[in-house]
């Protein structure tokens, strides 16, 4: 499927492009978003800026993307994202897959052949690892990306390591 998955810190990645699980404002966070802005430096943050005074006036919606530099980090750019947050009032997986799906899109706009993606949503935003781990691999799978050749998972923890191999060995079937 071409789809690697590897334990690891996504800023330490050396790959075109990085995923952020970022929040609607842009404007930084916890977790991934944290990470990547520390060690990105503020480069990042002042790029963000100008999108939400320009095209993203009201922030980014759950399951788009947009592309910043990506700063000081090993990588060319940063695609940042926005999941869903989990509830079982309602399933929002359709927006889960469009973070893949979106910041595959904008990967490919951007000319970026190798992609590095975190567990969206799994952290703050409460999705269990395991179904969060089918969705990713699905629509990371499914989407035909011509120029993106690597598509990586990067696992922080052995418990989402072994969500994301399960979920892909079923995938492969
Ligand atoms: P969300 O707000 O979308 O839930 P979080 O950033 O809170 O996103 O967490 C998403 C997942 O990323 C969590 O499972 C967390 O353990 C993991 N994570 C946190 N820091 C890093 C990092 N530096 N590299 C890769 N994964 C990370």
């Amino acid at each position: 499927m071409g789809i690697e998955i590897v334990r690891g810190d996504i800023t330490a990645q050396e790959v075109d492009a990085v995923v952020n699980a970022a929040n609607s404002s842009l404007l930084g966070g916890g977790g991934v978003d944290g990470a990547i802005h520390r060690r990105g430096g503020p480069g990042i943050l002042a790029e963000c800026r100008r999108l939400r005074d320009s095209s993203h006036r009201d922030g980014l919606p759950a399951g788009q993307a947009v592309a910043t530099t990506a700063g000081e980090l090993p990588a060319r750019w940063v695609i940042h994202t926005v999941g869903p947050v989990y509830t079982t009032a309602e399933d929002r997986s359709h927006l889960l897959a469009s973070c893949y799906v979106e910041s595959l899109r904008v990967a490919g706009e951007l000319g970026a052949e190798t992609v590095a993606f975190p567990t969206i949503s799994t952290g703050a935003y409460g999705w269990p690892l395991d179904d969060a781990a089918r969705v990713a691999i699905a629509a990371v799978s499914e989407t035909a990306t011509s120029n993106v050749t690597t598509r990586r998972f990067v696992l922080f923890d052995s418990p989402a390591y072994a969500a994301f191999e399960s979920a892909l060995a079923r995938a492969e079937g």
